[in-house]
């Protein structure tokens, strides 16, 4: 374990997207450090305005940002809300980012992700194939975005020396997904799909594409642990992958998602639903090597993550009955 160059301790730690999965992941893990968490909903401080932005930075002083605010989705999503994912995500890496530089943020880490790798990369995929290929088409917009971000990580160190870390987590689950039916990516699609199904005692569920192509999964509180190891032992121009090393079909998640929720019946592949990228596995060697590994395997993790699906789920529904 290398040792640390930087301490939270006594630091005051500005998540932003406090409410999404990896923002809601960084909060939980940050309560078990001594240090002061800031948030903002996004009634109050809209992230796509930058005077919003400033106003905020200026008044609360941030030691340290974690940037997780973006607007995401799954494959559909991304392919039909093509442009809103291209100017939110845009908007608020490139608020976010410059007002960090110009409140003089010590310590910020972006949050991109595996998407931003061409659609044929070399599988696992290394970080340095960044920019060397044609992109997925169906995320093209968000990858965009995502690329800018890091870019301009890497700009605002080499022009103005600020301490600014990227990180590309795969594809996460855990507590606090998006479970829209249409939206969601296929972890929480599926959780979610499979779960109604073994209640109504359905005989069919649908899952899109071939079943072929092939993901990593990473739980996100995980990424949560890996963004602090980064935070605190890691400065300079270097971005980071951050996954397990070991990816799954979608035919084989199903399975595993159906065994997890107890359903029983027929699964179909829905093949007039888009693939995607054939093949997204991360090379995991640079974190590894700093000293960084994931606890939680894919097994033990859909557990988990069904777990606290099923207490959400119930939760809000004694809400409605209230
Ligand atoms: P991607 O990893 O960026 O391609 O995004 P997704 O997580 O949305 O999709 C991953 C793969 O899961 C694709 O091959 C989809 O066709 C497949 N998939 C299967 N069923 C579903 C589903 O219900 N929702 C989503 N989003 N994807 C699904």
């Amino acid at each position: 374990m290398p040792s640390k160059i930087f301490a939270l301790e006594g630091q005051r730690v500005w998540v932003a997207g406090h409410r999404g999965m990896a923002g809601s992941a960084f909060v939980r893990r940050l309560a078990q450090e001594n240090c002061q968490v800031l948030t903002v909903p996004r009634e109050i401080v809209d992230l796509r305005n930058q005077s919003q932005v400033d106003a905020w930075l200026a008044e609360m002083k941030p030691d340290v940002v974690l940037m997780a605010a973006g607007k995401v989705g799954g494959i559909v999503a991304n392919n039909t809300l093509r442009a809103e994912f291209m100017y939110d995500n845009l908007a608020m890496t490139s608020n976010v980012i410059h007002g960090a530089y110009e409140h003089g943020v010590k310590k910020l880490i972006y949050l991109g992700s595996t998407c931003i790798y061409p659609r044929l990369a070399p599988q696992p995929m290394p970080e340095d194939c960044l920019l060397s290929g044609a992109l997925e088409p169906t995320n093209e917009p968000y990858a965009i975005a995502k690329i800018a971000g890091i870019k301009m990580v890497e700009a605002y160190r080499t022009q103005y020396g600020c301490d600014f870390v990227s990180l590309m987590p795969t594809n996460l689950y855990g507590p606090g997904d998006n479970y829209h039916p249409a939206h969601a990516h296929v972890f929480a699609a599926l959780l979610k799909r499979f779960h109604d199904a073994t209640i109504d005692a359905a005989e069919e569920v649908v899952v899109w594409g071939t079943g072929t192509p092939r993901r990593e999964f990473l739980h996100v509180d995980d990424l949560a642990d890996a963004c602090l190891f980064v935070l605190e032992h890691y400065s300079g121009p270097q971005y980071f992958n951050v996954g397990t090393g070991s990816d799954l079909s979608i035919a084989e998640l199903a399975a595993l998602i159906a065994e997890v929720t107890g359903y029983k019946g027929r699964i179909r592949f829905d093949h007039s639903k888009p693939d995607g990228t054939p093949r997204k596995l991360v090379d995991v060697t640079r974190l590894r090597a700093l000293g960084w590994t994931h606890r939680v395997d894919l097994k033990d993790g859909v557990e988990l993550a069904y777990r606290s699906f099923t207490q959400t789920s119930a939760a809000a529904r004694n809400d409605r009955a209230r």
